[in-house]
């Protein structure tokens, strides 16, 4: 049996421009990878049959799940359809939150399957399958902290995010993501985040400075949920965070919180109390495949 862990990701910033003749909008995103994590237990076998079952009976075990893509179009990639992966995914990342939890399996699969073989692929061959399977997926692959442009698949390594812990929380509702989307185009007008202001931010390893630029210009659409987003990020503030915004499409926030800040465990038991999920994460360095 092969382990790996699936790191979850969150949005330092999100923004939206132009939508593009394809039907998409193009991003202009900086993700952080953190310790909060799905672990991916991998059995190869030469059936050619791919399943992942995991610890919420809802998540499809078929194609539909977002591990069974990848592995599918990795032995597509290698001319190996005659083998097979049976999986099992202990989740821990909550579903539908906007912290990338398929996409990081996904991506997780990627990397263990390119571990076991005896030729492995290129970092940029893996990369160009990850794309296939997902926008988010080429992030999940290195991880890290990286500005991530076009639909989310256009990688540049920053500086790594300083040394802090994060809270996350999510209340019970998702927020679909064509929904959001729908609400966004809608806007007549709407402000950008300062992305460049957040790269140099990251370069002087300013928690204060990146926290003064962190936002997702979905918070700024008409839907009553974000009154729910802007309660928690109020309660993070409260707890001493230094900063607090939504990840992705919602419907998780989460506060970034100074090493030294007072203990944050007390704050993450009344928010999980309250709103269902709480969890305190670190941030990950990026992944070398
Ligand atoms: P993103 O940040 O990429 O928008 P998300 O956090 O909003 O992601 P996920 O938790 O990845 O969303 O999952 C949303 C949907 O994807 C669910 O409906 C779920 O059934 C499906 N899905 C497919 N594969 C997986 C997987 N391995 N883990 C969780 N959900 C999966």
């Amino acid at each position: 049996m092969h382990t790996e862990s699936a790191w979850a990701k969150l949005n330092i910033s999100l923004d939206i421009g132009e939508k593009r003749s394809d039907g998409f909008h193009s991003m202009k995103m900086i993700m952080q990878s953190i310790s909060l994590c799905d672990t991916i237990e991998l059995e190869l076998t030469e059936d050619g049959k791919i399943t992942a079952d995991t610890t919420l009976p809802y998540i499809p075990a078929d194609e539909r799940n977002l591990a069974v893509k990848a592995a599918k179009k990795y032995f597509e990639t290698i001319d190996r359809k005659d083998l097979g992966a049976k999986m099992y995914i202990h989740k821990r990342i909550p579903v539908g939150a906007g912290m990338a939890g398929g996409s990081s399996d996904a991506a997780a699969v990627l990397r263990l399957l390119n571990r076991l073989s005896p030729d492995p692929l290129s970092a940029a061959e893996l990369l160009a399958i990850a794309e296939t399977v997902g926008s988010d997926v080429a992030f999940c692959v290195q991880g890290g902290t990286a500005l991530a442009e076009g639909r989310g698949e256009i990688l540049t390594p920053l500086c790594d995010f300083p040394s802090c812990r994060f809270v996350v929380c999510k209340p019970k509702f998702s927020i679909s993501t064509p929904e959001l989307f729908n609400s966004f185009d809608r806007l007549k007008t709407h402000v950008h985040p300062d992305t460049a202001g957040l790269i140099e931010a990251l370069k002087n390893q300013s928690i204060p400075e990146i926290c003064r630029r962190m936002y997702n210009v979905f918070e700024d659409v008409e839907d009553r949920r974000m009154k729910t987003v802007a309660e928690i990020k109020s309660r993070l503030m409260d707890g001493g965070a230094v900063g607090a915004i939504m990840t992705g499409t919602g419907s998780a926030v989460f506060g970034v919180f100074k090493d030294d800040a007072m203990d944050v465990d007390a704050l993450v038991k009344a928010l999980k109390a309250e709103y269902g999920f709480a969890a305190a994460a670190v941030p990950v360095n990026q992944i070398s495949i």
